[in-house]
């Protein structure tokens, strides 16, 4: 029990807040009989102790929940008013470098409850801090350079909302709506209702240097004040990252807005006979398996390229290396798959129960606890081409084995799935690396690596196809923020 241990006025106030599914499980139902638990007690403590007594975040977030349609036209007009365009490029840059500092200086608090309220393992949050205060120095330098372009001029767009989801609660939040900051604009960030504990501290730490007008941040009691913020004229561009019937859903609203999003994906790693299969097996169980697959980037295929028999060995070592994952709540600081964020239903339920024709399980998920969220690995053998599971995202911990002859063959696999978003390949042969790069049809394409964790300013992130819903410019990347406003030719100056 959360509440249990001592008497405390907050840890009183906590018993009657609902918590998440992964708050829920990390700190009632944590293995303690596990020996690796046991010694790993101190730190499951110390994060335990944290969260339950603290109300991080609570008072933003209780304070910013926008009930009615003029309270949200309130904010818009107040986001509008707020000046931030006259802030020029240097003072914007300023303002963000702050903010990647006091982010910096936050860490242990955001990791703690980006686990504690999303269920990422420590050392995913851990990066996931890293990223977004990546975001906030290296927008703070292309908010300067927007004004060093010659021949044009960019008008930021009058305000931007901002919706990201619940798998990267603390990155992409930031790095979305100090990608608005940065261009100019003022924005209106609206984070996932799973993620709201983390964008409430998000929102204090941007706080700290950027005026609270020209970075609302908001939750919504009812789902249609959702609609109405994307359906409002004044907002002039919206960045999403969801699912691609999300973006869907905001043009059905909104037939003409400008949207930037990174949406669903199906991504595959090929391994071929060359490939070391010591770092391709490690890469492509961190990249099936992080957050529990819960990432858009996530490999959900890995494609032997191969006759049966060559590929045995490597087929042994994938299996004994998703085996020995082990598996916890957050509170366990040795995890390496945490839980999923509700209990598996729909889709992903269909996904951890379900073979496909000519489908085996190597090894068959199986549920860890009653709730349904912590679940062993998932990896199953013989997918076919142009099967539902070649073809579905499942977004869980499932990694499906496709066998074929020829690299060709696996690039047309590849390239078969409507979704473009990462891509992977494990060669050691230049000809093949150069056919595959060619012909691969993803929007971030990565050899001998895992295909998720993109960093920002080395690896600009967007997809390709289905992955990717209007502007096509990639976060993290030089030209991000010139997808933000609008380009006039400047007039003749002397
Ligand atoms: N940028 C993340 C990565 O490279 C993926 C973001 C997402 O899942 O939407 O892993």
């Amino acid at each position: 029990e959360m509440a249990a241990a001592t008497p405390n006025s907050h840890r009183a106030q906590d018993r009657t807040r609902p918590a998440s599914p992964a708050l829920r499980y990390g700190f009632e139902n944590a293995p303690d009989s596990d020996p690796a638990m046991i010694a790993n007690q101190a730190w499951a403590e110390v994060i335990r102790e944290h969260i339950a007594t603290s109300q991080l975040g609570e008072g933003t977030r209780a304070a910013n929940t926008v009930a009615t349609s003029e309270e949200l036209d309130a904010r818009i007009q107040a986001a509008l008013d707020s000046g931030w365009g006259a802030w020029s490029a240097d003072e914007r840059a300023d303002a963000l470098h702050a903010v990647g500092d006091e982010l910096e200086r936050r860490r242990a608090e955001l990791i703690e409850v980006a686990a504690a309220e999303c269920g990422k393992t420590l050392d995913q949050a851990d990066v996931e801090v890293s990223e977004a205060v990546d975001f906030a120095h290296y927008y703070a330098e292309r908010a300067r350079e927007l004004e060093r372009i010659d021949g044009a001029r960019f008008s930021p767009a009058k305000l931007i909302a901002v919706t990201p989801p619940w798998n990267f609660p603390l990155a992409i939040p930031a790095g979305s709506t100090l990608a608005a900051l940065a261009a100019g604009a003022p924005a209106i960030l609206k984070p996932a209702s799973a993620a709201s504990r983390c964008g409430a501290l998000l929102a204090e730490a941007i706080w700290q240097a950027v005026p609270r007008e020209a970075m609302q941040y908001v939750q919504f009691a009812e789902r249609e004040l959702g609609s109405k913020l994307i359906a409002d004229e004044a907002v002039e561009r919206v960045i999403l990252t969801g699912g691609y019937e999300t973006a869907e859903a905001f043009r059905s609203i909104r037939p003409e807005v400008e949207l930037l999003a990174e949406t669903s994906g199906k991504n595959a790693i090929i391994i071929t006979p060359s490939a070391d299969y010591d770092l391709a097996v490690r890469d492509v169980i961190a990249s099936a398996f992080g957050h529990a697959g819960q990432k858009c980037s996530a490999a959900s295929l890995v494609i032997l390229v191969g006759q049966a028999g060559a590929s045995k060995r490597l087929r042994d070592q994938l299996v004994d290396g998703v085996r020995s994952l082990r598996v916890g709540p957050p509170s366990d600081a040795l995890a390496k798959m945490g839980p999923i964020i509700a209990p598996a239903s729909g889709k992903l339920l269909r996904g951890l129960s379900v073979l496909g024709e000519g489908e085996n399980w190597v090894l068959e998920p199986r549920p860890l606890d009653k709730a349904g969220i912590l679940w062993s690995p998932g990896l199953r053998a013989g997918v076919r081409r142009g099967s539902e599971y070649h073809l579905t995202e499942y977004f869980g911990p499932i990694l499906g084995v496709m066998r074929v002859d020829t690299l060709d063959e696996a690039i047309e696999a590849v390239n078969e799935v409507d979704y473009g978003l990462t891509s992977g390949l494990h060669s050691r042969d230049a000809e093949e690396i150069a056919r595959w790069l060619e012909r691969v049809q993803a929007g971030n394409l990565y050899v001998n690596r895992g295909i998720t964790g993109a960093i920002v300013q080395r690896q600009p992130f967007g997809g390709w196809k289905k992955s990717v819903v209007g502007a096509t410019v990639k976060a993290g990347g030089p030209n991000y923020l010139f997808g933000l406003g609008n380009w006039d030719a400047a007039e003749a100056v002397d």
